[in-house]
């Protein structure tokens, strides 16, 4: 009996697990790693073809009836079965490819720590929810390019494989699916991920608004003030740090909205959950001081200098937002 809530949905057609293996474009000398063999479909396939298939499996019933399904034949040597949550997993072992039929509930941990992995994998070749698919391979502008779309894509070249339907699996799932392979990029951009994640953040609070409407929040503009403090104590760099007492809140320069602009729109909030979430009057008593107005200074001669204030989050690319990230760190400017 499946157990649904570990996303067991056992793939019965034959001619998809073979498609799936194939386009992982393997090679015999390969070393591959499999999350949630279940009862080994792909498994088999995967053996026939390669060195060795290191299977991450969380359900003991399931790992004991793989282990069967090859004991006394030829594969039985090349296969490792670890027992185990792959997402706890500290370090995964050294792998050529990846594939999984994915449980959906892993897909986005599971992307990103594929995407962390450095050396990273040749390619990965993974089934999800199809709309969990879709927003990986989404074009700026689409309705399904989110934080997500633009993270992979930052990492890896992301490509629709094929669609699948429900009824190729037992139980079938609510949703259709999605095969897509994922050839991370080589070399492997030499970006800090808390920092380039903490930009989109920011930028996808609010999608269809402006990347500058990002910044004019007082909860982010106090955590960017916060940060450049951190910045100029670790490189010597002294602060005048005496009150502004002339200026008044509610200048030119220093407009905030509400607090609640943090927390909407940002659809891709599944994949992890922490949230920058500061105290509103401690962030306009740190905007009033003069290190405020030098850091709102900074960020706004970035979004115009970069001429990517005036742009919609959603319509940017990566290449956009690495130029914007790097116009940033170049003043001193940190998001994490
Ligand atoms: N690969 C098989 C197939 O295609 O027929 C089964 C795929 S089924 C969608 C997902 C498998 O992943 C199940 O065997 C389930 O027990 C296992 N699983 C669920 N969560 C897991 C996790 N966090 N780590 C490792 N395996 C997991």
């Amino acid at each position: 009996k499946m157990n649904t809530d570990l996303g067991q949905h056992i793939l019965k057609n034959p001619g998809v697990s073979l498609a799936i293996v194939e386009k992982a474009n393997l090679k015999q000398s390969d070393t591959v790693l499999e999350v949630g063999p279940g009862t080994g479909n792909l498994t088999i396939k995967i053996l026939e073809r390669v060195k060795k298939v290191i299977a991450v499996e969380m359900d003991p019933r399931m790992a004991a009836e793989l282990t069967k399904r090859v004991q006394g034949t030829p594969l039985e040597k090349k296969l490792e079965i670890i027992l185990g949550d792959v997402i706890k997993l500290e370090k995964l072992p050294y792998f050529d490819v990846c594939i999984s039929n994915t449980p959906y509930q892993i897909s986005s941990p599971l992307v990103f720590k594929l995407l962390a992995l450095n050396p990273p994998p040749r390619c990965a070749v993974l089934m999800f929810q199809r709309e969990f698919a879709m927003r990986l391979v989404a074009n700026p502008g689409d309705k399904l390019y989110t934080r997500l779309t633009v993270n992979a894509q930052m990492w890896a070249k992301c490509t629709h494989i094929m669609k699948v339907g429900r009824n190729n699996f037992n139980p079938p799932p609510q949703v259709e699916s999605s095969v897509i392979r994922l050839e991370p990029k080589v070399p492997r951009p030499a970006i800090d991920y808390e920092e380039w994640d903490g930009l989109l953040r920011i930028a996808f609070v609010r999608r269809n608004k402006t990347i500058s409407a990002g910044f004019k929040s007082s909860a982010v503009m106090a955590i960017i003030e916060k940060n450049y403090r951190t910045y100029c104590a670790q490189h010597g760099i002294a602060l005048d740090d005496t009150p502004d007492n002339d200026v008044e809140m509610g200048d030119e320069d220093v407009e905030v909205e509400d607090e609640e602009e943090m927390e909407v729109d940002d659809d891709d909030g599944d994949y992890d959950t922490e949230k920058p979430r500061v105290v509103a009057k401690e962030n306009r008593r740190r905007l009033k001081g003069k290190v405020g107005r030098l850091v709102t200074e900074k960020v706004r001669k970035v979004l115009e200098e970069t001429e990517l204030g005036e742009q919609r989050a959603g319509k940017l690319d990566e290449v956009d937002y690495l130029r914007l990230l790097n116009a940033f760190n170049k003043e001193g400017i940190h998001f994490s």
